[in-house]
């Protein structure tokens, strides 16, 4: 018989921007889990969950998560969970010799479609013009994204650069802080920026558009009715999103009934039983669970077959997520229902990420897709010596 798989230890680095988690076993396989860019105060987070995993079998995923998962919440603090619980699915894989989509019951696509969140380029002002050349220089990636989203509104600079753009008092510190009802002027000029961006990209690349939060629900309306001859892909996060710790689904609700338009929100969101009153209202027609905040694959995967059965469609958050949440997202999104659209392409925020990470292919998207690789757990993993360049001084043991 052989050893029983045991969670001996588990650490966290901020390498570059990410906090990186690492699990290690008694039987020398361990798993790795990373927490977005944006986050890296949240290592002592990380650290936190470390006595409630240690003596743990790794590979009953659910069961250990049973130990840590009530101790989270709403982004940014769903993410430690998620990245832990990702670390565990790597052990699993490994372990069993098989693809982690294998685990979350095999994959039914090949390839797994992404849309451009993270390849951005300095928009020289908050003008129309400025914002169709914007999209279109995002088209010209060599990626080859077949949806391309672009923030606009209080998803921009739109409240700061535009005069008398919102009735509110501009806020300038926080996460975006600012909310309230758009001023005429404002209103017709978030919308003379679409048009021109839909214009410029014409049917060819899907737009879809991240809003907020902070518009008031009239004017999600209006923006809703108004662009409802554009076919974009969705309106994200009008009403509450990116850092709001609640989600208000029955104002989604009042907007989305209304409009052809599709309303998306989601990637803040922590847990399945917080999507329970989005999904069962129909209060949207996308959501969009970020595998790092919303308590890892697991999550996301029982998410999405319960949005498909109410007709919802699913295009996961991934922007900060790097390179080991990009590994993360190809395998879920593998195994996802038909109401998969695409998953949000994670760039990594420094280009040395690309020679410490062996196993992505190169390039890693082609023609807005990745080919679903299958080597064992998330088949990607830290070429040492490389990696150990960039560990700062108090975690140069990360690796040991
Ligand atoms: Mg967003």
């Amino acid at each position: 018989m052989s050893t029983p798989i045991r969670i001996t230890d588990m650490k966290c680095a901020v390498i570059g921007d990410y906090p990186v988690v690492r699990i290690t076993t008694n039987v020398g396989i361990d798993g790795y889990g990373q927490v977005e860019s944006w986050k890296p105060f949240l290592k002592p987070h990380v650290l936190f969950y470390k006595d409630y995993l240690i003596g743990a079998d790794p590979t009953d995923v659910e069961r250990v998560m049973m130990r840590i998962k009530r101790m989270g919440s709403y982004k940014p603090w769903g993410s430690a969970v998620s990245a832990i619980e990702i670390a565990l699915w790597d052990i699993a894989g490994k372990a069993a010799g098989v693809p982690v989509y294998k685990l979350l019951g095999g994959k039914v696509r090949d390839k797994v479609r992404v849309y451009n969140g993270a390849i951005r380029f300095p928009l020289r002002d908050q003008s129309p013009e400025a914002y169709a050349e914007d999209v279109l220089k995002m088209a010209e990636s060599p990626e080859g994204f077949s949806i391309i989203k672009q923030g606009i509104s209080f998803h921009s600079r739109m409240m700061y650069d535009v005069p008398d753009y919102f009735y509110g008092e501009i806020q300038t510190v926080g996460r975006h802080p600012n909310r309230g009802l758009m001023t005429p002027t404002g209103f017709k000029h978030t919308l003379k920026c679409i048009e021109a961006m839909k214009l410029a990209l014409g049917d060819r690349i899907g737009l879809a558009l991240d809003c907020g939060p902070g518009l008031v629900k009239s004017d999600a309306l209006r923006l809703a009715k108004a662009t409802e001859d554009y076919h974009l892909m969705w309106l994200e996060d009008m009403i509450t999103g990116d850092y709001t710790p609640y989600t208000l689904a029955h104002i989604y609700r009042d907007i989305t009934t209304q409009t052809t338009t599709p309303i998306h929100t989601g990637e803040q969101m922590y847990l399945r039983q917080n999507f329970v009153e989005l999904i069962e209202t129909q209060a949207v027609n996308v959501i969009g669970p970020d595998p790092l905040d919303v308590g890892g694959l697991a999550e996301l995967k029982w998410i999405a077959e319960y949005a498909d059965l109410h007709g919802i469609m699913m295009a996961p958050h991934g922007t900060g997520d790097g390179l080991i949440g990009l590994a993360a997202l190809v395998h879920v999104s593998a195994t996802l229902p038909g109401n998969f659209i695409a998953f949000e392409y994670p760039k990594a925020t420094q280009p040395w990420w690309y020679e410490i990470i062996d196993g992505l292919p190169n390039p890693i998207v082609k023609n807005s897709y990745i080919d679903v690789w299958d080597a064992p757990g998330l088949g990607v993993t830290f070429n040492v010596p490389a990696a150990k360049k960039y560990l700062n001084a108090e975690d140069a043991g990360f690796f040991d």
